[in-house]
């Protein structure tokens, strides 16, 4: 697929296995970013989510794409 391509050359990490909300396969984390910011697979946007581990903002990030 075009997108995971485009993944690799920005070297996303896949969010780590603690982080079992569904809305994590949509996201991943670039090398030397902000913790505190996820990377959307799909637009490559910086999304923030709160570090209580609340996948609000990520969620309502991926249901305006699918
Ligand atoms: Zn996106």
């Amino acid at each position: 697929m075009a997108e995971q391509v485009v993944a690799d050359k920005l070297k996303l990490s896949d969010a780590p296995k603690k982080l079992k909300s569904k809305v994590w396969q949509y996201f991943g984390f670039r090398d030397g970013s902000p913790a505190d910011k996820a990377k959307c697979k799909l637009c490559f946007t910086d999304v923030a989510y709160a570090k209580s581990g609340s996948t609000t903002n990520l969620m309502q990030h991926v249901i305006t794409l699918i």
